[in-house]
């Protein structure tokens, strides 16, 4: 929406340049660049017990992993993109498997699930590493880090299943990291945690093949899908990964019967395009439907992107009215706690049917998953 000479002449106004900082989801100030996680050398790890999933041998020794859209083919002795996975002797292992960085329990309006058990807790498992190399990412110390630069937890699956159970929790929740590249870890616990009777979900890039996601939707219960941008430009320069695979994940989520969420972080000068938003709403509503909630969040200044301000609210409105006129029924506005769109109104009616104050659930007027007031089905799962 803004042009960068525009922006950073606003910033500076505002005395918000470089330097200043502001408070980002990860709440980091500092100006340095960490080290690329792939830059580093290989550590000597304990040797890894837990064989990967959906990854082929080949003649050479070497294996190709199929789990996400890259599709790594990894020589013997050496780790994939991600890594962590290892190719040992020509059979494929996960080395972050029972091995968590960040355990946390947190209200599921943060994953964000907007339209899932409002209120309920939601028991988090994130590891090392992503498939991404996304410039603004909010959990960079985690995303960006190898298994060897964190300090992890022993935790089988089961162990993760009891301490959700023993915290209350409703849900198990796959999410910080991306969770494509600890996959036979959060399956394990999910298919655990159903036969205990929780839900379970999982916050994603996009990025997983149609064959391992398929084998994942049939445990899970529903997904919250980051939709970076809409061009393969910005997917390229400011994620090193592709949108097209992303695309493909939604409608393979979608045509599943999952509940899915969408979510747009909109970065000043880099994706808030608004002809390009206009274009993606009416992607998402000709190809997934209207009531797929879409959530607009606001960036704050993370890793790489540390001299770009917050996203103006007024771009974020602007972007939910994009959404609105064309014909999206359920368009949230997020990491702006108060505004009227952290909540829930009734697509036919206009009532509040879900009252939020960012993850907070107010109020609700919602009967056996309809409007309390029309009688409007709202999607979603509620019981
Ligand atoms: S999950 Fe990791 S090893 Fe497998 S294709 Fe993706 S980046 Fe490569």
């Amino acid at each position: 929406m803004l042009s960068r000479r525009k922006f950073l002449r606003t910033a500076l106004l505002a005395g918000i340049g470089a330097g200043l900082g502001f408070l980002g989801g990860c709440g980091l100030r500092e100006e340095t660049t960490p080290t690329p996680t792939h830059a580093r050398p290989t550590p000597t790890l304990p040797p890894p017990t837990h064989e990967a999933r959906f990854y082929t041998r080949l003649e050479n020794g070497s294996v190709a992993c199929g789990v996400c859209w890259r599709r790594c083919v990894v020589a013997p002795g050496k780790l994939g993109f991600c890594a962590n996975k290892k190719n040992v002797d020509g059979t494929y292992y996960s080395l972050v498997y029972g091995r968590p960085a960040a355990l946390q329990v947190d209200p599921i309006e943060k994953e964000p699930a907007f339209h899932m058990l409002p209120g309920t807790l939601i028991f988090c498992t994130g590891t090392a590493s992503c498939n991404n190399r996304c410039k603004f990412c909010q959990n960079w110390h985690l995303s960006q880090q190898t298994l060897w630069d964190l300090r992890t937890y022993d935790a089988p699956p089961a162990a993760i299943v009891a301490m959700a159970q023993d915290e209350g929790c409703g849900a198990v929740s796959f999410t910080y990291n991306e969770p494509t590249v600890f996959y036979e870890y959060m399956y394990d616990i999910a298919a655990l945690a159903k036969g205990a009777g929780l839900r379970s979900l999982f916050h994603t890039n996009g990025g997983m093949n149609r064959e391992p996601m398929l084998a994942l939707l049939e445990i899970m219960d529903a997904v919250t899908v980051d939709l970076k941008a809409f061009t393969e430009k910005f997917y390229r320069e400011v994620s090193e990964s592709s949108l097209a695979p992303v695309l493909r994940t939604l409608e393979v989520i979608r045509g599943a019967g999952k509940h899915l969420e969408i979510v747009n972080l909109v970065i000043p000068t880099l994706n808030d395009n608004l002809d390009d938003i206009r274009s993606m709403c009416a992607w998402i509503k000709a190809n997934l439907g209207d009531d797929v909630p879409l959530h607009f969040t606001r960036f704050f200044p993370a890793y790489k992107l540390q001299r770009l301000p917050p996203t103006p609210v007024e771009t974020l409105e602007a972007a939910a009215q994009i959404a609105d006129a064309e014909g999206l029924k359920f368009v949230y506005i997020g990491n702006v706690p108060g505004h009227p769109r952290n909540s829930t109104y009734c697509p036919r009616c206009g009532e509040t049917v879900i009252a939020r104050v960012h993850f907070a659930v107010l109020k609700m007027a919602l009967a056996d998953g309809k409007c309390a007031a029309c009688g409007q089905p709202i999607p979603g799962i509620w019981a």
